[in-house]
């Protein structure tokens, strides 16, 4: 890059899957009408009184164990404060000296390879509310439902050098919080929030440059954006003679552009001091160890398993645990279904394009595990082809129901009747005597290859061809 060298740390914040917010028992849920889930603590009327969400504590303790970190065996909340409208309060409870969780690592997959990154830390905090600006321009409004929610934050070291290393970090967390069951990780709905802090330096250098923070990137696409964005801006600042301000920016999506928000504010603008209505945490190593040994499998754990016991390829087990969701249905249809080879290449190759055609997930779909075993089954006992098995099979994401009575309503079901079969035998049979006295003089493949395909195009290609082909030869043998 022209002999400069982005350097790169990540915050991420990620709203904790838990049914009720951090300091106070409203629901924590999205999408309620706004100010339904509010109360005298997350509204923060004074004299109220926040007391910790305990299962917040746990998953933040899942999410600092899997990432590698250090837990702390003490641990305590502080007041951060700032103006802002989204926080009646005028603080936001964080953690600031004693962070729940320090000094871990994380390893994912880059490349082909992997890539390690160092977390320098990960917290708890509430979550702000949030302003709802009118289209219709009646005003401006605040939403305080989703003030107080439990977030945990996640900080890396300045460890990244590429866009690319970013996005991958940020996939590998995304997919490791959803399988540890910590957050739903949801972008569109704001549950994970990412803010790169980006500064650059002449290839070779050791110390690092000034700093700014992005936010407001929705989506891993746009991270990238934003970082070779901003990348450019500071290299045109320091190329001519400039220097770069320590600010905050605003990632502008549509315009492709960063742009100024706030000066960036020292920690010592923030005046943090301790939370004084809530007393520091102790955190027993037995919490620890019980939240390390009822902690799910881990994407890397999960996919090696599937490497073992149904002998996958890496790529297609990649592929398979890609999300937890779509690895524990790949499971439940293997405990129901054989075949893994087959039922591996149904879910990569038809079930990955009938999901995409049908703008669905799994979650969304109506498929179920029994359904795709059966599926696989007619296909397997010769009723129905691949090109078949795909078409149910949308039918089945759509709108769910029996895979064996959609090939018979889609007139699939290749005919089984032996009476019925046996009665179209006889009759190719009779038509054809020269090809029973090619059988009689043992050019058995000849007659009997001409003969099936006579007999399941009388049937309009509904027969079945074992079954046509068992009928076929006894009827052949009792001519001999
Ligand atoms: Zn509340
Ligand atoms: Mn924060």
């Amino acid at each position: 890059m022209s002999g400069w060298e982005m350097v790169v740390g990540v915050e991420v914040h990620v709203q904790l899957k838990t049914r009720t917010k951090m300091f106070c028992a409203c629901a924590n849920r999205f999408g309620a009408p706004p100010n339904s889930l509010v109360c005298p603590i997350c509204s923060g009327m004074p004299g109220s009184l926040p007391s910790v969400n305990m299962r917040a504590v746990e998953l933040g303790i899942a999410a600092g164990l899997a990432l590698g970190c250090a837990i702390a065996e003490k641990t305590s909340f502080d007041r951060k404060n700032y103006f802002y409208p989204d926080m009646p309060k005028g603080y936001q409870i964080t953690q600031y000296d004693r962070p729940l969780a320090s000094r871990g690592r994380f390893r994912f997959p880059l490349e082909g390879g992997f890539m390690e990154a160092g977390i320098t830390r990960a917290h708890l905090e509430e979550d702000s509310g949030k302003n709802v600006h009118d289209a219709a321009a009646r005003g401006s409004f605040v939403d305080l439902n989703r003030a107080g929610v439990p977030l945990v934050e996640i900080v890396t070291d300045p460890d990244f050098r590429t866009p690319g290393q970013v996005s991958a970090y940020l996939a590998a967390l995304k997919q490791l919080l959803q399988y540890i069951g910590v957050s739903d990780c949801n972008m569109e709905q704001g549950s994970l929030r990412c803010e790169p802090n980006v500064s650059i330096r002449r290839a070779g250098e050791k110390a690092l440059g000034t700093k700014t923070e992005i936010k407001n990137v929705n989506s891993f696409k746009s991270v990238e954006k934003a970082l070779r964005c901003e990348f450019e801006r500071q290299r045109r600042i320091l190329e001519s003679g400039g220097r770069v301000i320590q600010e905050t920016l605003l990632w502008n999506d549509a315009e492709s552009a960063t742009e100024p928000m706030r000066g960036k504010e020292e920690a010592r603008d923030y005046r943090y001091f301790p939370e004084p209505d809530l007393p520091p945490l102790e955190i027993p190593g037995e919490w620890v160890e019980r939240t390390l040994a009822s902690m799910p499998e881990r994407p890397e754990a999960r996919r090696a398993r599937l490497i073992r016991s149904f002998g996958l390829k890496e790529y297609d087990a990649a592929l398979l645990t890609a999300s937890r969701e779509f690895a524990d249905f790949f499971e439940s249809c293997a405990a129901l279904f054989g075949n893994v080879r087959r039922l591996s290449s149904l879910f990569m190759v038809d079930l990955l394009a009938v999901l995409d055609e049908e703008k669905t997930s799994l979650a969304g779909s109506r498929l179920n595990p029994a359904a795709v075993a059966g599926l696989l089954s007619l296909e397997e006992e010769g009723e129905i082809n691949k090109n078949q098995v795909k078409e149910i099979l949308a039918e089945l994401v759509r709108a769910g129901g029996d895979p064996a009575e959609i090939a018979r309503r889609r007139g699939m079901a290749q005919v089984r009747d032996q009476g019925e079969i046996g009665s179209v035998v006889a009759r190719i049979v009779a038509e054809n005597p020269e090809s029973v006295a090619d059988y009689r003089e043992f050019r058995e493949n000849m007659a009997v290859g001409l003969l099936i395909g006579r007999i399941i195009r009388a049937m309009g290609g509904g027969a079945n061809p074992q079954a046509a082909r068992a009928l076929l030869e006894k009827e052949l043998k009792s001519r001999t």
